[in-house]
């Protein structure tokens, strides 16, 4: 397999020779912390007055863990590390839950990660000949900006189209004859469905790739889409409080994303005990930012589930790789006293060829227990009203989320289309039991 690099010596460097530039960014980094509220009194706290009290990357350990509520009580200026000058952009979250998270980016941060984007759209193979439709929500949402600036570095034709508006997105596909696509795994699923609608198979398209992130999706649903548009479908993950997409990437050998440790220490911690978890064990990833200068993070605990590989990757990468998230630590579910991930049922149905292209799992108080129903499309050509057709079906859902998840679920079979679509991460989730006692 051809290997493209976008910065050959930093993607290929011996991690040792990294370690003395991490290094001297971890300090940098916290000496710029030091200069805000809210790290002045944390590192204070924690003995820190300065970076060259961190002796070796060891150190790190002595600095508390950053939070997602720390953020919040930080609002809006507390992590501000520069002049507000300086600032050029700043990526406001949702704050569904009330006070939102900001972060803030100088010129040069937007460089960084616009770098982080080049550097991980290439390690698909993708390039200048490419054109990209980022279908991915512009906005305060870092989903379409983060890699929009690095596909338009790369040299692509960028189409910012956004999410939403799929028969518009169908017709800038088809005029431009778009390459790569940039989406939500669910958002794909719904595409293909509206394509398959209007007559239009892949023959028709020039597509050859898709990077798919942004929500929790299973290897199965990468290999379907994979069939579904005849290309090859990469895992692309960030976060917000990291800049957005491109933190990691997967590369042409679609094993697991290289996180880019120049720009990111990254630790997995027991999301219990907060202590590092055994080498290659599935923990909380943890991440500190060595680039950024206007808002320094310093061991950030993301409450997203995954693993480290410890082998080497063929591509020569010498970035360590991350597994498939599972999940966020506060997406588990305890369904009559036992644990779940919603990706671990996504799994389970997403196996079956007849499960069409969306789903939707529902807890409730049934008495003193939970129940959970699966509410799952099936194809056209499948679906039938006459549940006595769909037994056998019924019986191979519950077969396999019996042996995954160790519970007999519901299972409510649905028409192509019948469940709603979000434009951008989809909700999946529906747990009645918290209004139940709200
Ligand atoms: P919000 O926190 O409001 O969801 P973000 O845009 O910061 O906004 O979302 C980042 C989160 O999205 C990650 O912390 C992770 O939970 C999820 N996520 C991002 N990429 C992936 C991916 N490839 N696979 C699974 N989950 C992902
Ligand atoms: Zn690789």
């Amino acid at each position: 397999m051809e290997i493209h690099y976008w910065n050959r010596k930093v993607e290929t460097a011996d991690p040792s020779e990294r370690a003395q530039s991490r290094l001297a960014d971890l300090r940098a980094t916290i000496d710029r912390a030091l200069g805000t509220d809210f790290y002045a009194r944390r590192l204070g706290e924690a003995g820190i007055s300065s970076g060259d009290d961190i002796k070796s990357l060891d150190d790190l350990k002595r600095i508390p863990y950053t939070t997602k509520d720390d953020l919040r009580s930080a609002y809006p200026y507390g992590l501000l590390a520069v002049e507000l000058d300086d600032v050029v952009r700043v990526h406001v979250s949702s704050g569904t839950t009330g006070v939102p998270t900001v972060i803030y980016h100088s010129a040069e941060d937007i460089d960084n990660w616009t770098e982080l984007a080049a550097r991980s759209v290439t390690a698909t193979g993708a390039d200048r000949r490419d054109v990209f439709q980022n279908m991915m929500t512009y906005g305060l949402f870092t989903g379409g900006l983060g890699l929009h600036y690095g596909a338009e570095r790369v040299g692509m034709m960028v189409i910012p189209s956004s999410s939403g508006n799929t028969q518009r997105q169908i017709k800038l596909l088809r005029d431009f004859r778009t390459t790569v696509l940039h989406a939500t795994p669910s958002y794909l699923l719904h595409l293909h469905a509206r394509l398959a609608e209007g007559g239009v198979t892949p023959k028709d398209l020039a597509l050859t790739k898709a990077f798919v992130g942004a929500e929790p999706h299973s290897e199965n649903t990468r290999l379907k889409l994979e069939a579904m548009f005849e290309i090859d479908v990469y895992n692309s993950y960030g976060l917000s409080e990291m800049n957005g997409p491109g933190v990691a990437f997967e590369c042409v050998y679609k094993n697991g994303m290289h996180v880019w440790e120049d720009a990111y220490i990254m630790e997995v911690i027991d999301e219990k005990t907060g202590r590092p978890v055994a080498e290659g064990e599935e923990g909380e990833l943890v991440f500190t930012t060595l680039k950024r200068r206007a808002t320094p993070l310093l061991r950030y605990r993301t409450r997203d589930l995954s693993f480290v590989y410890d082998s080497p990757c063929r591509c020569g990468r010498t970035h360590r790789r991350i597994g498939r998230i599972k999940g966020r630590t506060d997406d588990m579910l305890i369904i009559n006293g036992v644990n779940i991930y919603p990706s671990q049922i996504e799994e389970a149905i997403m196996q079956l060829p007849e499960i069409g292209n969306n789903y939707q799992i529902v807890v409730e108080k049934s008495g003193a227990l939970d129940r959970l129903t699966v509410k799952a499309e099936v194809h056209a050509g499948i679906f039938s009203d006459d549940a006595r057709d769909m037994n056998a079906l019924r019986r191979k859902v519950i077969e396999n989320l019996r042996s995954s998840i160790v519970i007999t679920p519901v299972v409510e079979f649905h028409e192509a289309g019948f469940l709603p679509v979000q434009e951008g991460k989809a909700q999946r989730v529906f747990d009645m039991r918290e209004e139940d006692t709200a």
